[in-house]
């Protein structure tokens, strides 16, 4: 008998987190990789918001905290629904988890029964089908077309509603394709639950502050008040912030779930960091002028690699409203072959390709559920990409 349980036979490690190891361990082997695997801004996190965690060690707030979150910190995410989203939370329906992930894990893992289907659009991140799988629900994938920028329509989402339905999962602006749904296009998809009832909507909102030109950001529950009570809003401090390894996810929503999923916290990791804790604190209550310069750097950074990808043979790249992400298309290079004879059959083959011919990481797009893509993070230095795209250029013209 295996020591394994068969429940993991369902689920494979993260893609991004194996690219983004993949890439580290090449590198600590000598080889001269670039990495546009990982989502993780290059920036460091901002100083007051270390000081803030500095400050809260000396004054010994080192201890357990209430197990899904602060009253403080409450307040604070509180103070940010209502600033940011107008939306009106109370403290009983707020949960603090260890980053994003455990908020959204703990969602499905409090909600999903046996057979219940969440909806997932896609190309989705890596994580959300195996945490349905996990939870003994059914992920169903609703294919979005680069015709419509990979965002889902109000008749595919209608079409794939069945009375097994229990979750919508949505993510904007989105990972991987950085595309950001506008407030009409979301009013067409929240007109659509409305009507259906029995659809709960949980909203992946990370990369809310990271958009460009002016794009205005909504949120399900803000845009259609009426779905208020059927929506657990999440967020984190990771991407915004440049707080990644310091793991704070936050979520809004019915008092029922934010309780449950506080019960399975209690029973699995208590309470996230307290001293990442403080240090949320001060991200969501600090001065947020620096999101804006930083949304500057990645705009050009967007700009520069999407001009450079479109202008590689075979590829082509839609210019996304977010995130720091993009998603190209590789059709034009299937079927052809490397200078070495092998035919590159699949978006797999190409980042394999990539990553051993010019050591560049980036990740498949069969990991987020739609081929043949590839996700390119561009949240790494500008001399980087542009070497990056360079190489990408040179390992595209070389195919024949
Ligand atoms: N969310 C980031 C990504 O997509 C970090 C890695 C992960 O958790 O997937 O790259």
């Amino acid at each position: 008998m295996s020591i394994v349980a068969n429940r993991l036979s369902r689920i494979k490690p993260s893609p991004t987190i194996a690219v983004t190891n993949k890439a580290k361990e090449l590198k600590a082997a000598g080889r001269d990789i670039i990495g546009l695997g990982a989502g993780e801004p290059d920036f460091d996190t901002p100083d007051f918001i270390k000081d803030a965690a500095c400050k809260a060690i000396a004054a010994g707030e080192t201890k357990y905290t209430a197990v899904d979150g602060t009253p403080a910190l409450k307040d604070a995410i509180i103070a940010k629904f209502k600033r940011d989203n107008d939306l009106e939370y109370t403290r009983d329906q707020i949960t603090v988890g260890t980053g994003g992930k455990q908020v959204l894990y703990n969602a499905l893992m409090a909600s999903v029964n046996p057979g219940d289907e969440v909806l997932i659009p896609a190309p989705y991140w890596v994580s959300y089908p195996d945490m349905v799988l996990l939870a003994e629900g059914t992920p169903v994938m609703i294919e979005c077309s680069p015709e419509n920028n990979f965002k889902l329509t109000a008749e595919a989402l209608e079409a794939a509603i069945t009375p097994k339905t229990k979750w919508l999962i949505f993510n904007s602006p989105s990972n991987p394709t950085g595309g950001a749904y506008t407030r009409a296009e979301l009013k067409e998809l929240t007109d659509v639950l409305v009507k259906n009832p029995h659809v709960y909507i949980m909203t992946d909102d990370m990369y809310e502050h990271l958009v460009y030109d002016g794009f205005e950001f909504s949120t399900p529950a803000q845009v259609e008040p009426s779905l208020y009570d059927r929506t657990l809003t999440c967020n984190g401090v990771s991407k915004s912030y440049a707080m990644t390894g310091w793991r704070i996810g936050y979520a809004g929503g019915p008092k029922e779930l934010i309780k449950a999923m506080s019960k399975i916290q209690s029973q699995s990791t208590s309470n996230p960091s307290s001293i990442s804790q403080a240090a949320a604190l001060a991200a969501l209550e600090g001065d947020q002028s620096f999101l804006a310069e930083r949304n500057e750097v990645f705009k050009e950074r967007r700009n520069m690699v999407v001009e450079l990808l479109n202008a590689a043979e075979g590829l082509e790249c839609l210019m996304p409203e977010g995130a720091f992400y993009v998603y190209p298309s590789c059709a034009g290079l299937i079927g052809k072959k490397t200078p070495d004879g092998k035919v590159i059959e699949s978006d797999e083959d190409f980042v394999t390709y990539l990553l051993e011919s010019e050591g560049v990481a980036c990740v498949q797009g069969a990991a987020f559920g739609l081929s043949p893509y590839f996700r390119i993070s561009y949240a790494t230095s500008t001399e980087n990409l542009t070497e990056a795209c360079a190489r990408i250029q040179r390992a595209c013209a070389v195919l024949s």
